[in-house]
């Protein structure tokens, strides 16, 4: 018999072991030359298929797919189309990976549409096990009509398998796998009738690939069958689409993948944690130990930054000369910092929290375990995220909704996510937790104030899926959506990313909320100190002629509590108590509340500037120590009682009170209806919630 040598292309995504596979084939009989004209790598070496026949195999530079876009794919592209290319192979072997099938078999699928004879090989057949995957061969040649080697080049079986196929290789079938006129039949049809001749797909190859084929006749097809760049980028995707719905339903009969079966370590590990029921318990531990931590470790860093603030503030009031700009200084511009500074250390620690998590990997694994929870209430398992992060601030988290896919899903996730405690809620939440649920440990461990915590952060999520349930049942959208996550490997957290993370986001809550909360504070101490001319400026005089019995001390409270309640704020705080006494709170509050519509984190600001403008006593410094002092002056009561202190807690975790997140809505939404919606709802949901309690528990 005579000596006969067989042409062999070696065609891969890069990674798959393609290099492998070819040094196993050829060993060391390899050469390695350079395309002519261009730098990119020939490599090429003879195998030994049986006794006279030889195989030549040409490893071609990886690629991802037929639409090429760099001169390695273009290389590969121009050799298959190019029959009288002396390469131009008798077989070509299309090298795959077990773990990367769906991804690697677009491109089996586009070569084999080039009817060109194509055994496909899976390699890595070592990592099955590992993985948890188990293929159906015949199954899979029959859909994909070829013949496959499934082989592992680093435990070097399979080889001969894929000899053996190389050298029958005329018995391989030369269907496609795709019915390329399906892209765009009309368009189609008339490229059939102009050229009776030509494949289908390589004309719509030479169409759509700037390559040589058959140089006569290529500017001839593409003048008369052009269509716009837009036009056929479109029908590239339909293209694209249509090959995964094929590779997608061939693999759902041809391959099973069984995590529980998976014996690596990210395997078991990914077991565990997107578990049914463990998935979930670990997750909550998590986010609870989180909570502990920050209501623990936050505490000695802020109490120091209170106890800073009131020095400094009565520093300047004893150093400055009296008057106008110390008054501004002391009681509107220390506080005012001092409101911003405070909430450093808990911003730190959620983000130092959450940041860890998301460079471990961890967060994309909740991602998953949600997926299945999430989608019940209308959102996505890429929902968690936004969720998540609104714990933070409610605008990063908007914008993050970004990478939502389906527009119903990304817009409910817009409108719940405010409902989820931001950063700003949490100092509100700290000083009245702080004022009305005793330091106890409960269960030995657990502090009861961090509970409370966890407990409004728990409200404000079961809400925002609640309200997102409701959302999917009431929004006529229709949006068809597909998950896909990635799942990275697990990693120990660079800690200098983490740092980068942490600083970042504290940097954004103190140049973005602080400004705000500085300007606030120092017009809301304008506010406070002034008042309409006659009953404020008199206030001294008044006040002597109705308490003439009175001590000097007991006077000069007196004036004060005179003066804030004749000043602008008063007036402002006395017009909207009829409307919130019912829930329990005094005008003073109602300031507070009102002020903190610009940004929640105000409140507690806001109060800390109308006590201190109230008191002069040097024993009640910090603002913990005024709130809890204040009495209605009618019946005695402490203002901040359990009663009242729920109302707001809970009034605070539900309404839409920020301004500039009602802007970010309007811009993600391009639209004024939805903030005008969260607006109402929100807030007209938490008055009635705060109402309730306050009736319920007075
Ligand atoms: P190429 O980019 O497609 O040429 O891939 P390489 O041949 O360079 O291989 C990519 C990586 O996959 C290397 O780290 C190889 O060690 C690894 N690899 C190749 N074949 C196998 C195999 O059969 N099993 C396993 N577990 N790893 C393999």
């Amino acid at each position: 018999m005579q000596n006969k040598i067989l042409k062999v292309a070696l065609i891969g995504n890069p990674n798959v072991g393609k290099t492998s596979v070819f040094n196993q084939l050829t060993g060391l009989n390899q050469q390695v030359g350079n395309y002519p004209g261009i730098t990119v790598e020939k490599k090429q070496g003879y195998s030994k298929l049986s006794e006279n026949v030889k195989a030549k195999i040409i490893d071609l530079p990886g690629t991802y797919s037929l639409n090429a876009s760099s001169i390695d794919e273009n290389v590969v592209i121009e050799l298959l189309l190019n029959k009288n290319d002396e390469d131009f192979p008798d077989v070509a072997v299309v090298v795959s990976e077990v773990e990367n099938l769906k991804r690697n078999l677009l491109l089996f699928t586009q070569i084999k549409d080039l009817e060109i004879p194509t055994i496909l090989v899976i390699n890595m057949a070592d990592r099955m096990q590992l993985k948890g995957i188990e293929l159906d061969i015949p199954v899979l040649e029959q859909q994909l009509k070829t013949k496959i080697a499934l082989i592992s080049s680093r435990k070097k079986t399979g080889i001969d398998t894929l000899k053996e196929l190389i050298l029958n290789y005329e018995d391989l079938p030369t269907e496609p796998c795709l019915n390329a006129s399906g892209i765009d039949p009309e368009y189609f049809d008339k490229l059939r009738k102009a050229f009776p001749n030509q494949l289908l797909y390589k004309l719509w190859l030479v169409i759509t690939q700037d390559v040589n084929f058959l140089n006569l006749e290529r500017n001839e097809i593409k003048s008369s069958f052009t269509k716009s760049h837009s036009e056929l980028k479109r029908l590239q995707q339909k293209e694209t689409i249509k090959r995964y719905q094929f590779i997608n339903d061939t693999l759902k009969l041809g391959q099973k993948i069984d995590l529980t079966k998976a014996t690596d370590l990210r395997a078991r590990l990914d077991r565990i944690l997107t578990h049914k029921i463990f998935g979930y318990v670990i997750f909550f531990g998590i986010l609870l130990l989180i909570f502990q931590s920050i209501f623990d470790w936050s505490s000695v860093p802020m109490d120091f930054i209170d106890e800073l603030f009131a020095n400094l503030s009565s520093f300047a009031k004893t150093h400055l000369p009296p008057g106008e700009f110390t008054d501004l200084i002391s009681e509107g511009l220390i506080p005012g910092i001092g409101g911003i500074v405070i909430f450093i250390p808990q911003i730190a620690f959620l983000f130092l929290f959450i940041s860890i998590l998301e460079e471990s990997g961890y967060m994309s694994r909740v991602v998953f375990l949600m997926d299945k929870i999430m989608r019940k209430f209308g959102l996505s398992g890429k929902s968690i995220v936004p969720l998540i992060s609104g714990t933070a601030c409610a605008i990063p988290a908007i914008m993050g909704t970004r990478n939502i896919e389906n527009w119903k899903e990304r817009l409910i996730t817009i409108l719940v996510t405010p409902f989820t405690t931001c950063s700003a809620r949490l100092p509100v939440y700290a000083i009245l937790i702080a004022l009305i649920i005793p330091e106890k440990r409960v269960l030995g461990f657990l502090n009861l104030q961090g509970l409370t915590l966890m407990g409004l952060y728990l409200a404000g999520f079961g809400m925002a899926i609640l309200s997102a349930y409701i959302l999917n049942k009431i929004l006529k959208l229709n949006c068809k959506s597909y998950f896909v996550v990635e799942m990275p490997s697990y990693k120990i957290p660079l800690f200098r990313n983490v740092a980068i993370n942490v600083v970042e986001k504290t940097k954004s809550f103190v140049t973005g909320a602080g400004k705000i909360i500085l300007a606030l504070s120092v017009i809301l101490w304008f506010l406070g100190s002034h008042g309409p001319k006659e009953s404020f400026d008199n206030a001294e005089a008044i006040v002597n002629a109705k308490h003439q019995d009175k001590s000097s001390s007991e006077l000069e409270d007196e004036i004060n509590s005179y003066k804030l309640e004749n000043s602008y704020i008063g007036i402002a705080g006395k017009m909207i108590e009829p409307v919130i006494r019912p829930l329990g709170y005094d005008w003073k509050i109602g300031v507070a509340v009102v002020s903190s519509f610009a940004a929640r984190e105000v409140f507690v600001g806001t109060l800390a500037t109308i006590y201190s403008v109230g008191s002069h006593s040097d024993e009640e410094v910090t603002i913990k120590n005024r709130m809890a002092a204040e009495v209605n002056p009618v019946t005695g009561n402490k203002i901040f009682n359990f009663a009242s202190g729920i109302s707001l807690l809970l009034f605070y975790a539900f309404a839409m009170q920020c301004i500039s997140t009602l802007a970010i809505v309007k811009k993600e939404t391009n639209s004024w209806k939805w903030p005008v919606i969260q607006l109402v709802f929100m807030s007209g949901f938490a008055y009635v919630i705060a109402l309730i309690a306050y009736q319920a528990l007075k």
